[in-house]
């Protein structure tokens, strides 16, 4: 399955829950981008200045990085995207991967968020550089602030959580996955839930669509 909604809406919380709970791996490529990133490989020297100004990473690198991750034997029972596909290209390649591996239509599910609660999400977002878990100052907070509650890392911001480049990810989204979203409803996968509900309630929600599907 792959997860649609403005960044803030929840997608990577709530992909982590799926992934616990039907025991499949959890594909971000947000994540792969940023670790490439921290290792300073060839594609992170090249990913870096793009992300941090909250454009897209050419298709051409996310592409190869997904196919690669796809194609190991954990995925064969399923996984979970977030973050990819970001446009029709990426759609049209996630689209022949899948009929490559044998397995049909990818199920979209879009969280729908009030735009002005997605503000404070992600104005107060706070990550973990360790285990990866995700706070928000406002609204679930650490035991001790700044700090992680598993593992007592100093949590940090994103680079490109500042208010700058949100925006430009927010004009991004519209201009790109507008038609995804249209795209997926057009063929029958989309699936749609509010997630302006609390976490849990939205990850209930959530199991319920996929149980059904
Ligand atoms: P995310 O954590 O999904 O918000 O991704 C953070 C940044 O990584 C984005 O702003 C993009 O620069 C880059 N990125 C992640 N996924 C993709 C993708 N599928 N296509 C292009 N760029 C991506």
């Amino acid at each position: 399955m792959l997860m649609l909604g403005l960044p803030g809406a929840g997608k990577g919380t709530q992909a982590r829950a799926v992934s616990e709970e039907f025991d499949i791996p959890e594909i971000s490529t947000g994540s792969m981008l940023r670790d490439a990133v921290k290792w300073q490989t060839a594609l992170g020297v090249a990913a870096q200045p793009i992300m941090e100004s909250g454009r897209l990473v050419p298709d051409s690198l996310v592409c190869g990085l997904v196919e690669e991750r796809i194609g190991r034997t954990d995925c064969d029972r399923g996984f979970i995207l977030d973050g990819f596909p970001r446009n029709l290209e990426q759609a049209a390649f996630l689209r022949r991967l899948l009929r490559a591996k044998g397995c049909g239509m990818a199920l979209a599910l879009l969280i729908r968020v009030d735009p002005g609660l997605l503000l404070k999400r992600l104005a107060g977002r706070q990550v973990c550089p360790l285990c990866g878990s995700i706070y928000n100052v406002y609204l679930n907070p650490p035991l001790r602030a700044g700090f992680c509650d598993r593992d007592g890392s100093a949590l940090t911001q994103r680079p490109d959580d500042s208010e700058e480049a949100v925006c430009k990810r927010l004009k991004e989204f519209e201009a790109q996955t507008q038609p995804l979203i249209d795209y997926y409803r057009g063929v029958g996968v989309l699936r749609e839930v509010d997630g302006s509900a609390e976490a849990a309630e939205v990850t209930r929600e959530i199991f319920r669509i996929l149980r059904q599907s």
